[in-house]
């Protein structure tokens, strides 16, 4: 059966009416970890892996959702008086319902099924897909135009004040605006996006270590701080910086003296991964995959040794990686301590990539990798057969 038939064979268990069918992708980053809260650059690509819904307006301003991937529905009231996060799943949902109608989108009540081929928690940013569906079935089911910058924002909104993630824009705004068969360099101070064409004689390449370590939350928002830490020291002598976006390698080295070891590491990580964005975006574009795989190891070193986010399962699968043929080069993808890790191969060296980099981490550590090429996707929009 096609994904819509068994979309809408779903939603008719739980609801009533004709539903109408929507799809965001998740993503994977080539490069630019943790840069996008800096107002830096980010490399992502939205993935085949997306979340789905099949909706329909109901009177009345009630919203209900079901998800299919844990089997619980919940509703929402769009006019209760100060709705309060509940602390699960919903949060992603109703969050960008209550994010909507507070940018002034007044929303009609709505019965959604959600179905979704993202992981969750592998760093493949299952929550952005959810977010961002919703967010574009809602505003379609009402009759509004869709913006897609726009919904980036609101969906990054909602993460961060009703989930409580202090998450940047680069889950979302990939999920929004993905481009088929590119990659797209972001500019997330000004949102100016870029697509860069993924050269055929290559294929991205995921591989989910299958593990996710608890720490990442508290771990991600004491990364922020130590940016924030790193601008407010650097600014005495740098003047009127915003970000670690306008702070230049040179300028950091030459004021290290101002900055606690761990703070300057922090900083030096989000500089140098600025610079290799930049010089990540040249290479694709002039077709130097092996400068652009450098540039995913160089990435990964500084991830692993300067802004402390991976873990050993994660450096053994990238090892893994980066030692078969074929390989231009691998990196972590994704907010750290576990996730997956991405891959630039050889087109023709895919299979054996595959094979030989499950059965290698299998031995190494008993987990399953789940390893599969990908293909750019478009970002969101209405599901067709
Ligand atoms: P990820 O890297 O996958 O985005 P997050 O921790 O940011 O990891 O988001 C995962 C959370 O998003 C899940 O714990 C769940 O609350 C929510 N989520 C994502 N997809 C779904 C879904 N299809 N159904 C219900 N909840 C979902
Ligand atoms: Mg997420």
């Amino acid at each position: 059966m096609a994904a819509i038939d068994l979309l809408r064979a779903r939603f008719f268990d739980h609801f009533d009416g004709e539903p109408q069918f929507f799809r965001a992708p998740g993503r994977v980053n080539l490069i630019g970890e943790h840069t996008d809260y800096n107002d830096g650059f980010v490399m992502p690509a939205a993935l085949e892996y997306e979340a789905q819904a099949a909706a329909a307006c109901r009177s009345g301003r009630l919203i209900r959702i079901h998800s299919l991937k844990n089997g619980e529905t919940a509703e929402f009231d769009l006019d209760a008086e100060s709705p309060e996060p509940r602390g699960d799943w919903t949060d992603y949902a109703f969050g960008v319902a209550v994010m909507l109608e507070a940018a002034g989108h007044r929303l009609a009540g709505a019965d959604i099924v959600i179905s979704s081929t993202v992981p969750v928690g592998a760093g493949l940013s299952s929550s952005a897909a959810l977010e961002v569906v919703v967010g574009y079935a809602l505003l379609s089911l009402s009759g509004h135009a869709v913006d897609t910058v726009e919904l980036a924002k609101i969906c990054q909104k909602a993460e961060n004040e009703y989930v409580g993630m202090r998450c940047g824009i680069m889950d979302q705004f990939i999920s929004c605006n993905g481009v088929s068969d590119h990659a797209l360099m972001i500019d997330c101070r000004s949102l100016d996006r870029k697509p860069v064409p993924i050269d055929p004689a290559a294929r991205i390449v995921v591989a989910n270590s299958m593990v996710h370590h608890a720490l990442a939350d508290g771990e991600y928002n004491k990364r922020r701080q130590s940016c924030e830490e790193g601008v407010r020291l650097l600014r005495p002598a740098l003047g009127d910086i915003a970000a670690l976006r306008d702070v230049s390698f040179e300028d950091l080295e030459e004021n290290r003296d101002f900055l606690p070891d761990l703070t300057y590491r922090r900083c030096r990580h989000i500089v140098t991964e600025n610079e290799r964005v930049l010089q990540a975006a040249d290479m694709l574009l002039g077709g130097d995959l092996a400068a652009f795989g450098r540039l995913m190891n160089a990435s990964h070193v500084s991830m692993r040794d300067d802004y402390e986010i991976s873990c050993e399962e994660i450096d053994i699968l990238v090892d893994i990686a980066q030692a078969q043929n074929g390989v231009y080069g691998a990196r972590m993808t994704g907010g750290g301590f576990g996730g997956s890790v991405v891959a630039l191969v050889e087109s023709d060296a895919v299979a054996a990539f595959i094979e030989s980099v499950g059965a290698a981490y299998r031995d190494a550590t008993g987990h399953i990798s789940e390893i599969f090429a990908c293909t750019p996707q478009d970002g969101v929009g209405r599901l067709t057969d």
